[in-house]
């Protein structure tokens, strides 16, 4: 090292940039030399940090080897996969910077942004979200689910979080000491970032395409983080019981009349299938409201525990 770079690394770190990654070998390299390109002509101090969710393909190996080669990358490998999510938050937890930018190991999310985002915290805003404008390399599939969750959320909780959203964010130094205070066990940052407050402004960009390997987040893992986000959001599902159940009663008391006024009439009712059909429709919309409820409880009891969210196995140029 020589002395420059070693009187640099005794100044505070100015800006962290946090990268989750879960089996993303081959894009490790290439990340840092785009980030270096786009920060390194900025003169400031930084510091790159990867946060290894359980990889079992040599991502460590990759993060340990560049970190050998610039002691501004750091790594901290989580003893199993906890998911992208709660590898953020470990990032976050670490990072030493004044502010502090999540993006994801893939480089679909431009490094050549970053000078942009400084910018604007530098301009006093203390969140600087972005959105893709354009995600045409994304399958129809992907597209139309994320647009639909989005607009579900919103919908059901209030907390606007713009289609095209994603963990490619900068954050100040007080929003993030805020947000590592959180105790959610489910912890779902694009909501809690959009629920905080705080002067926040928005850039766009392109997104790029994966550069190495597919996506780590199959149906089943969006699905997931879907359903935590809303549960930790909103209470509302929960409530739709009694709003159901209000119409089924009247509806139910509307039949009972018809059925007495046939009866003086001297009439009838037939109707073996419409009362099979309409206990099983009742039934079908109990057992989903029980499952509704089962979530919250399991909530719950998943806050209970009080169980650390995330845990560390090795870190590499950090104390
Ligand atoms: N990721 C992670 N843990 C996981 C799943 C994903 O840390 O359990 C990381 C992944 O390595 C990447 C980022 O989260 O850096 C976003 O994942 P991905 O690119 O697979 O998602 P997509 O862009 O397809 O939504
Ligand atoms: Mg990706």
């Amino acid at each position: 090292m020589n002395s420059s770079a070693f009187s640099k690394s005794k100044l505070p770190t100015l800006l962290s940039i946090v990268v989750p990654v879960y089996n993303e070998a081959g894009n490790i390299s290439p990340l840092v030399d785009a980030i270096k390109k786009s920060v390194d002509n900025l003169s400031i101090t930084y510091e790159v940090i990867f946060i290894d969710d359980g990889s079992q393909d040599g991502t460590w190996d990759a993060v340990t080897k560049v970190s050998r080669a610039d002691p501004r990358v750091k790594g901290l490998s989580l003893s199993r996969n906890f998911g992208h999510q709660h590898a953020i938050l470990a990032g976050y937890s670490i990072a030493e910077g004044k502010a502090v930018i999540s993006m994801d190991g893939d480089l679909q999310h431009p490094p050549s942004l970053l000078p942009a985002m400084l910018r604007e915290w530098q301009n006093g805003f203390k969140i600087v979200h972005t959105r893709r404008i354009s995600h045409r390399k994304q399958p129809a599939f992907k597209r139309l689910t994320s647009k639909a969750f989005y607009w579900v959320f919103s919908l059901l909780t209030q907390v606007v979080i713009p289609e095209g959203s994603s963990d490619f964010r900068l954050l100040d130094r007080q929003v993030l000491d805020n947000i590592t205070k959180f105790n959610d066990v489910e912890f779902f940052i694009r909501g809690v970032v959009n629920w905080i407050g705080f002067p926040a402004t928005v850039l766009t960009y392109q997104e790029n395409e994966r550069f190495s390997d597919k996506s780590k987040y199959t149906f089943t893992r969006m699905f997931r983080l879907a359903v935590s986000g809303v549960v930790a959001f909103t209470s509302l599902p929960l409530k739709i019981g009694i709003w159901l159940g209000l119409f089924t009663s009247v509806l139910a008391f509307l039949e009972i009349i018809y059925i007495f006024i046939k009866f003086v009439q001297g009439v009838t009712v037939p109707g073996w299938a419409s009362i099979v059909g309409i206990v099983s429709f009742l039934f079908g919309i109990l057992f989903m409201i029980l499952g509704c409820i089962g979530l919250y409880i399991a909530n719950i009891h998943e806050n209970l525990k009080n169980r650390p969210r995330f845990v560390i196995q090795q870190k590499v140029n950090l104390s």
